[in-house]
């Protein structure tokens, strides 16, 4: 079952719109969300429109929860973001197709099996708001037992916004390491995370994406139009300056 994994659009349209597009020519049978659509980017409505023509699915990710029901624990900019964020779509004036994307973010789902993956936007501890960051790997041995013993042998997330892969060891392999393909080994339990489709934190700053096929995944990086989302954001006054800085670096 060839599945294109998307995560954390963030309400970037350019990166997502580049991202399906590829994912056309891929000869996938499925695609799936694990969360984060809305949030810090210019175009909440229409990147939530494409999700729900586009994909199976869609994890319910902080910012997503954020906007539909409280923006907790948020920093200043993504707060101010959330309620803007939340103003788009109450700015629909056809009351059936506000409805429907309403319904589209209260069906969100928490947490998901999907074939052999246990799917979540965090960890499999906290399934919306735990990071899961590539150094745990290396310096959380006890958070990376306990979030490994909450399932069975595969897993997705998303939230971190770096893709790679952890194992059990535990280790982290960003696709640099690996040409860009992983190829899970019998025995190994693995989460598989496939970075973030409109703001990457891994000073890359093209759209991160991935393929699920069988027991490899492959990871791709695309370039988009990272200065018209940088100009969205500077014309929108509730949306900080700074978050389009951040899609240019990549952090
Ligand atoms: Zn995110």
């Amino acid at each position: 079952m060839r599945t294109a994994i998307i995560s954390d659009i963030h309400a970037n349209l350019e990166a997502l719109q580049v991202v399906l597009e590829h994912i056309k020519t891929q000869n996938v049978e499925h695609t799936i969300c694990l969360g984060d659509v809305l949030g810090y980017g210019p175009n909440p409505v229409e990147c939530v429109d494409l999700v729900a023509e586009h994909c199976d699915w869609s994890l319910m990710g902080n910012h997503d929860f954020g906007v539909l029901y409280e923006p907790t624990n948020f920093n200043a900019a993504a707060e101010q973001a959330a309620y803007w964020t939340r103003a788009q779509f109450d700015a629909e004036t056809d009351k059936e197709t506000a409805a429907t994307r309403w319904e589209f973010l209260g069906r969100l789902k928490v947490r998901v099996m999907y074939d052999r993956f246990l799917c979540v936007h965090g960890s499999p501890r906290r399934p919306i708001n735990e990071y899961l960051f590539p150094e745990d790997a290396i310096n959380s041995p006890v958070k990376m037992q306990q979030i490994f013993e909450r399932f069975d042998k595969y897993c997705m997330v998303g939230h971190t916004h770096v893709p790679g892969v952890f194992t059990d060891e535990p280790d982290f392999y960003p696709p640099g390491d690996v040409e860009g393909v992983y190829t899970f080994h019998d025995g190994e339990k693995v989460i598989v995370n496939p970075g973030s489709v409109g703001q990457p934190r891994d000073l890359d700053p093209r759209a991160s994406y991935a393929i699920l096929d069988d027991d490899r995944v492959e990871f791709f990086r695309l370039e988009y139009d990272v200065q018209a989302v940088v100009d969205k954001i500077k014309a929108v006054s509730e949306l900080s300056d700074w978050l389009g800085e951040r899609l240019i670096e990549g952090r």
